[in-house]
């Protein structure tokens, strides 16, 4: 099956070779540590982090958005949620189930977020402890500029945990040039290792800031505060995912050996879209498309699952479909990491010609 869905995506050999190695003890073994640091230490590079720490938990990427509201959130915190699709709002329950008060700032979900917009909005009202944002919020394919929109958040003196798990690795995006807070990732989208890790980069400034609570963090697994001196105190809250850790520092070595990976995604996003319109199909969204995935509508009078089911079953293509207010409604090819070849994506687009 060929994975050309926006997460989990295809897995090179030698990520696949690494995570099948012989393994430590990683709770045991002084070489886990210094591996260990040394691959979020690349982490770190990778996004030009001048102030943040990255880690590495062994969880889905909705663990590092719960780890971040869980970490920060105390009862009562007003949370501004900037929302203009799925995940953006769906960051305001992380922020309801503990203890805070999600304060919705939801724009239109046909286009990204506009900062002179979100500017406007904080001029009014600037009473935030921080803020979520979304990069690339995948059922819609959307693409917010975080980095502006952090800096915005940033002049008003509010924190940002921003959601870049479909977006980082496959678009553009400089740490050292926003002002985010908590940065959240995940092993399955553009990184192209399997689904199963979380990639966090903290700020100097959101471990003080949980440092300072009045309450303690109402989490144990979710508590960036129990990982942050791992390697000083050579102790992890609970054993690391040795062999998923491993595969994931493979596909991080393949993605910083690409000096042109950023520039295939604009190039293979450009040329689906171009293609998806003469095919005669319409894009879902009017602008802000992410570099990552191609959202496009259901043609009329045809069926979404059907299209899916057939791509799989006659040509052995898995895309994905929609889900929540987009479901029935949208076909999603995702062009991220090891999907972002041409020759994949014109198979896929092959398949689907025949099928509407
Ligand atoms: C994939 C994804 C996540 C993580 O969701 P999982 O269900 O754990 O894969 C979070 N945010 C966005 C925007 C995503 O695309």
């Amino acid at each position: 099956m060929k994975l050309m869905t926006p997460g989990p995506t295809q897995v090179r050999a030698n990520v696949l070779e690494a995570r099948s190695r012989s393994f430590c003890n990683p709770d045991l073994d002084p070489a886990f540590y210094d591996f260990y640091k040394e691959t979020c230490d690349l982490l770190e590079k990778a996004l030009r982090a001048t102030d943040h720490k990255a880690f590495i938990l062994g969880g889905e990427g909705i663990l590092g958005l719960e780890a971040a509201c869980a970490s920060l959130t105390e009862p009562g915190d007003r949370v501004l949620v900037i929302d203009n699709g799925i995940f953006g709002k769906g960051f305001a329950d992380f922020v309801e189930i503990y203890g805070g008060e999600p304060v919705l700032f939801s724009t239109d979900p046909l286009q990204a977020v506009k900062p002179e917009e979100l500017r406007s909005f904080l001029e009014k009202d600037a009473d935030f402890k921080y803020a979520t944002m979304v990069h690339c919020d995948t059922p819609s394919g959307v693409c917010n500029d975080i980095e502006t929109l952090s800096r915005i958040c940033g002049e008003f003196g509010i924190m940002v945990v921003a959601d870049s798990v479909s977006a980082m690795f496959g678009e553009r995006l400089d740490l050292g040039n926003a002002d985010i807070d908590i940065l959240c990732g995940g092993s399955q989208k553009a990184l192209s290792a399997p689904p199963g890790l979380t990639m966090i980069w903290v700020s100097t400034r959101a471990f003080a800031a949980m440092k300072n609570r009045k309450t303690p963090i109402r989490s144990f697994y979710a508590n960036l505060l129990a990982i942050k001196d791992y390697y000083k105190n050579q102790w992890f809250p609970y054993t690391m995912p040795v062999s998923d850790i491993m595969g994931l520092r493979v596909a991080l070595d393949n993605f910083l050996s690409d000096p042109e990976v950023y520039d295939r995604h604009e190039r293979v996003a450009n040329a689906t879209r171009k293609a998806v319109k003469e095919m005669g199909l319409e894009l879902y969204l009017n602008s802000g498309m992410s570099n990552t995935v191609t959202v496009i509508k259901v043609p009329e009078n045809k069926s979404a699952d059907d299209i899916i089911r057939k791509l799989r079953q006659k040509y052995g293509i898995q895309i994905a479909g929609g889900f929540d207010y987009l479901k029935g409604k949208v076909l999603r090819i995702g062009h991220m990491g090891e999907n972002c070849r041409m020759e994949d994506v014109n198979e896929t687009l092959e398949a689907l010609k025949n099928l509407i």
